[in-house]
């Protein structure tokens, strides 16, 4: 689990701290940039790049990190937990095991808040019931709209109110 610095210069803004219990992702995220370059995200710059070895198999390798699980546990003061800022937890690859075991971390660590993003909202809504109230999930709409809803809700309510917005970094290939 990694702190976030909050110096404004590194880290993300809306969480304490990312927990990566899998990761690697397949999405291939591209952007055209005004110029006319393509950006890919930041999650795979720094995969190919200074993390290189915590990828052997590349970034779009999916990595189950069991040793991660239970990190959220030995924190005990309420945190927002941004899970999975390397992969989609709702990725279509990521087996339905692994994401019941992360869904019951959060639902057994009922003093933090945990965030997640996915791109493939079918998916996460295949996992609305399971999803505690202290987990928070958004979706990012095409082409740049992202809303969130504090679940259960996400099952009844995809047209709620939005919660946070989040910009991707990217780095241009
Ligand atoms: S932006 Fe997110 S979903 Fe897209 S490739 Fe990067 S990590 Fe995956």
């Amino acid at each position: 689990m990694n702190k976030q610095q909050k110096n404004g210069s590194r880290g993300i803004e809306w969480c304490t701290h990312t927990w990566n219990p899998i990761s690697g992702c397949q999405h291939q995220c591209r952007w055209q940039m005004p110029d006319g370059n393509i950006a890919i995200c930041y999650a795979e710059a720094v995969a190919n790049g200074v993390a290189k070895d915590a990828y052997p198999h590349g970034f779009e390798h999916h990595y189950y990190n069991p040793e991660r699980i239970a990190e959220p546990r030995k924190l005990k003061r309420p945190a927002r937990i941004f899970i999975d800022s390397m992969s989609d937890l709702f990725g279509a690859w990521v087996p339905e095991q692994q994401i019941k075991s992360i869904l019951s971390i959060c639902a057994q660590c009922d003093w933090h808040t945990f965030l997640v993003l996915t791109k493939n909202a079918p998916r996460l809504l295949k996992f609305a019931d399971q999803c505690p109230d202290n987990l928070q999930a958004a979706y990012r709409c095409r082409p740049t709209l992202c809303w969130a809803s504090r679940c259960p809700a996400i099952s009844k309510n995809l047209c709620c109110a939005a919660r946070f917005k989040s910009l991707i970094p990217c780095r241009v290939t």
